[in-house]
């Protein structure tokens, strides 16, 4: 049997990514949906055949814990909504991924891995890379030490934030911050899974503002630097302001690059050996199977709540020491 997903925010990522995925995917399928909107909850009723019955909104949101045919709710809201959601889910007794970053607050990541506990079901983070290719090569090459002991990474995500600044990513309480919490949490899962390990402090620094009417809430950029236990450091930057995707790691013996290394599809890798050669794959497809099969073998998430709750207390620990201009240890 597949198992049924539910949508939670049929916005960009929903509908241009999500749905067409569950179209591709073995173990689970698009199965229901929750929308604000009336218009979107017929279109899509009609696209992808969706039972009235599987229809919900967020007011009648709770009532899917009677429906059998939904058995993971997939939140795709903004941020700082994540945590509503998923605790809701979780009370619902249904099976929960929540978009990155997993939430806007440690305390809040911390409430959504209770909630999955203690109504057992399971908690997942829509860490996509983590079922790539050349980002599982990355994780090989870092973690084995293939090229030897790690001595440097660099790590970038960026995009040109443009359009209409009335948007919830510049909005403080909904995105929780800017570049970072969107597009930084990408760097700082590079980091974690080239190396394996947490990071046990980190240095950081805000960017110039050059647009004050889009960045009056959250920041325009951000640099910061993880210091690793046996001496590694990752640098890293993301802004709203430029265009970047890379991760690059240097060894005793060798490097690699990965550029871009985030997107959803034409991803890009070299080695000091060569060209990486994998094929692209539907990252979204995977890893939605991937987390389904994990729900049906009773087995541990590849991408649990526990690892959205420390990149969360990482990203937390950048921003102070972007704050504060101090070096910040980071406790886990
Ligand atoms: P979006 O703005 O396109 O969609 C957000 C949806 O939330 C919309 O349907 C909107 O109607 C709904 N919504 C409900 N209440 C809202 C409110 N109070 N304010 C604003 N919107 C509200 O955003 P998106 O790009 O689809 O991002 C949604 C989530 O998915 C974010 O957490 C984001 O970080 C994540 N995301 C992940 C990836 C990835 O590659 N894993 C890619 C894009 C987005």
């Amino acid at each position: 049997k597949k198992l049924g997903i539910a949508l939670v925010g049929l916005g960009n990522y929903s509908t241009e990514q999500l749905a067409p995925a569950l179209q591709e995917t073995e173990n689970c399928y698009l199965a229901g949906i929750v929308t604000g909107t009336p218009s979107k909850a017929k279109e899509w009723k009609n696209k992808y055949n969706i039972p009235e019955k599987n229809i919900y909104s967020y007011e009648t949101f709770d009532q899917i814990k009677d429906n059998p045919d939904i058995d993971i709710i997939y939140i795709v809201l903004p941020n700082g909504m994540h945590a509503e959601y998923t605790i809701r889910a979780a009370q619902a007794g249904k099976h929960v991924i929540s978009e990155k970053p997993m939430a806007t607050s440690v305390e809040d990541a911390q409430r959504m891995i209770e909630a999955c506990k203690q109504n057992n079901v399971s908690l997942s983070i829509g860490y996509r890379l983590h079922f790539e290719p050349h980002n599982q090569r990355v994780m090989e090459l870092g973690q084995q030490q293939v090229y030897g002991k790690i001595n440097k990474i660099e790590a970038a995500d960026s995009f040109v934030f443009g359009g209409s600044p009335d948007k919830w990513r510049l909005d403080k309480q909904l995105a929780g911050g800017g570049p970072l919490m969107d597009l930084g949490v990408y760097c700082v899962q590079g980091a974690c899974y080239t190396t394996g390990q947490k990071p046990v402090a980190v240095t950081a620094k805000f960017g110039e503002v050059t647009r004050p009417e889009y960045f009056d809430e959250v920041e325009q950029s951000i640099s910061w630097q993880l210091e690793f236990s046996d001496g590694v450091v990752a640098d890293c930057t993301s802004s709203y302001n430029e265009s970047a995707g890379k991760l690059r790691g240097e060894a005793e013996n060798g490097w690699w690059e990965l550029d871009p290394a985030y997107s959803y599809s034409g991803i890009k890798g070299e080695t000091s050996e060569g060209e990486m050669d994998f094929p692209q794959v539907n990252q979204q497809a995977r890893q939605m199977d991937g987390i389904a099969q994990s729900i049906m073998d009773g087995k541990a998430s590849r991408v649990p709540g526990e690892m959205g709750l420390r990149d969360v207390k990482i990203l937390m620990a950048i921003y102070e020491a972007a704050q504060t201009g101090k070096r910040v240890e980071i406790s886990y």
